[in-house]
C-alpha cells in the first residue's frame, strides 16, 4: 500500500526526534509498504523566522516572507532524507517545487492549483522514499509561496489526494482529536471517528491539530485522514464521511482561537456602499475578515465591529487609516479570544445556544459577540477568560463523560 504520512513540527523539534521518525517512516517501509513523508519545519522555528523579519518591518512583503519561511521544512526534509539514507533506505527529498506543486499567486496563505505527480511517482517506482518539505509550493510562473500557517497538513492531503494513498496518516504531539484541547482541559476524551464538517469547524475554529484548509481539500478528495502521535503507538482519531459515523453527538467538540484581534469602527457614516468598500479592501489585502456586527445607525452614523487574525492586525490598520474620513473613531483589541461549540447534532436540536450563555454567564464572562452557523456557535470573550469558558462549556454539554 502507498501511505503519506506527515510529521508535524514538534515530531521533528530535535535531531534525536528526526530520528525517531525516521525509525517509524522505516517500520512502515520495511513492512512492503512505498512511503512518502511530508515533513514540518522543526517547531518554532517559523515563528522564529517571523520574528526576525518582523526586527526590519512590520509588513514584510509576503514574497519575501514565503521565500524565507519555506526554508524551515526544507531543512527538516534534508536531514530526514539523510537520517533514513544512512539506515540504508534509497530516499529523495523535495523541495514544494521539486514534488511538483503548484499554487496561485496568493503569498503566505496560497492554494494549491494542482499536483504534477510524476516526479513522486517515479521516485517511488524507482524503491525509493520520498520526503516532501511541507507548507510550500510554487506559482505557475516559479514564484515560491506558502499555505498559510499549519499548512503541512495540506501538503499531505494533496499529495495522498494526487497519488491515490491508500491512506493519509498525520502525526504530532497528540494521539488524536479530542473534544477540546486536551493542554487545557485535561479530561477531554479522544474521539474515535469524527466528520469532515465537524472537523472542518474544530479546525477553522481554532483546534489546531488539523489546519482547516486540509480537512477541506480531504472532503473535495475523499481522502480519510488518521490523526496519531509520533510517540507512542496509539489508534489515532479518523477523519471522514458524515454516513461512516454510527454515533451522532449532539455536541463533538470546543474550539479555541487567541489568534485573533477585533476592530472597533465607531462613528461611521451611515451611507450605502461603506460596507462593501471597507471589507472590499481588506479582502484586497487578504485579510480574511470573520465575525462582523454592524449596530443600528443613529443620527446617520453606525458602529462596526468586526475580527481579523492577529497576524493580519498590522496590515488591517493600513487599511482603515485609507478610510478614516468616514468614522469618527477606531479602537483595536488584542485581547479576545473566540471560543466556540461544534457539533452536527445542533442540527436538529434546539437550547444548544442559550446554554453557552447560561454557562459563560454563570461564570461571570461576558460575551462581545455571537455568531451560529448550522453546526457552531461562536462567541468572543475577553482572553483572559479563555481557558475557564473551555472547561465550563466541556462540563456543560457533558463532554467530560
Ligand atoms: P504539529 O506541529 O504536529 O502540526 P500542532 O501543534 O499543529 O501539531 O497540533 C497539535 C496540537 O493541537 C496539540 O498539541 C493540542 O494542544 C492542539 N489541539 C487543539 N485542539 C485540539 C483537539 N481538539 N484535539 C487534539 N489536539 C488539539
Ligand atoms: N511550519 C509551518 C507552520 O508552523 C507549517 C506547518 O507546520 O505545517 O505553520
Ligand atoms: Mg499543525
Amino acid at each position: 500500500m502507498l501511505i503519506v504520512q506527515k510529521y508535524g513540527g514538534t515530531s521533528v523539534g530535535t535531531l534525536e526526534r528526526i530520528e525517531n521518525v525516521a525509525k517509524r517512516v522505516a517500520k512502515t517501509r520495511a513492512q512492503g509498504n512505498d512511503v512518502v513523508v511530508v515533513v514540518s519545519a522543526m517547531s518554532g522555528e517559523t515563528n522564529k523566522l517571523i520574528e526576525y523579519a518582523k526586527h526590519f518591518s512590520p509588513t514584510p512583503s509576503r514574497r519575501d516572507m514565503d521565500l524565507l519561511l519555506s526554508s524551515g521544512e526544507r531543512v527538516t526534509s534534508a536531514l530526514l532524507s539523510i537520517a533514513l539514507n544512512e539506515m540504508g533506505y534509497p530516499t529523495v527529498a523535495m523541495t514544494g517545487r521539486q514534488a511538483g506543486i503548484v499554487t496561485d499567486e496568493a503569498h503566505t496563505t496560497a492554494r494549491i492549483e494542482k499536483i504534477d505527480p510524476k516526479p513522486i511517482e517515479n521516485a517511488v517506482k524507482e524503491g525509493k522514499i520520498v520526503v516532501v518539505a511541507g507548507f510550500q509550493g510554487i506559482t505557475k510562473d516559479g514564484k515560491v509561496t506558502t499555505l498559510g500557517r499549519g499548512g503541512s497538513d495540506l501538503t499531505a492531503v494533496a499529495i495522498a489526494g494526487a497519488l491515490g494513498a491508500g491512506r493519509c496518516e498525520i502525526y504530532s504531539d497528540v494521539d488524536g482529536v479530542y473534544t477540546t484541547d486536551p493542554r487545557i482541559e485535561p479530561r477531554a476524551k479522544k474521539l474515535e471517528k469524527i466528520s469532515y464538517d465537524e472537523m472542518l469547524e474544530l479546525a477553522s475554529l481554532g483546534a489546531k491539530v488539523l489546519q482547516n484548509r486540509s480537512v477541506e481539500l480531504a472532503k473535495k478528495l475523499g481522502v480519510i485522514i488518521e490523526a496519531k502521535s509520533s510517540f507512542n503507538e496509539n489508534p489515532g482519531t479518523i477523519i471522514t464521511k458524515e454516513e461512516d459515523i454510527m454515533e451522532k453527538p449532539l455536541v463533538s467538540g470546543i474550539a479555541l482561537d487567541k489568534n485573533q484581534a477585533r476592530v472597533s469602527l465607531r462613528g461611521v457614516k451611515d451611507r450605502p456602499g461603506i460596507a462593501a468598500e471597507l471589507f472590499k479592501a481588506l479582502a484586497g489585502e487578504n485579510i480574511n475578515v470573520d465575525m462582523i456586527v454592524q449596530t443600528i445607525g443613529h443620527d446617520g452614523k453606525t458602529n462596526l465591529d468586526f475580527t481579523v487574525p492577529q497576524s493580519e492586525l498590522e496590515r488591517a490598520k493600513q487599511v482603515m487609516e485609507q478610510f478614516k474620513e468616514d468614522y469618527e473613531s477606531v479602537d483595536y483589541d488584542s485581547n479576545i479570544a473566540k471560543v466556540s461549540i461544534v457539533g452536527v447534532g445542533m442540527k436538529s436540536h434546539s437550547g444548544v445556544a442559550s446554554k453557552a450563555f447560561e454557562t459563560l454567564a454563570q461564570e461571570n464572562i461576558n460575551i462581545m459577540m455571537i455568531s451560529t452557523s448550522e453546526i457552531k456557535i461562536s462567541m468572543i470573550i475577553d482572553e483572559k477568560y479563555s481557558e475557564l469558558a473551555v472547561r465550563a462549556l466541556h462540563r456543560a454539554y457533558e463532554l467530560d463523560k
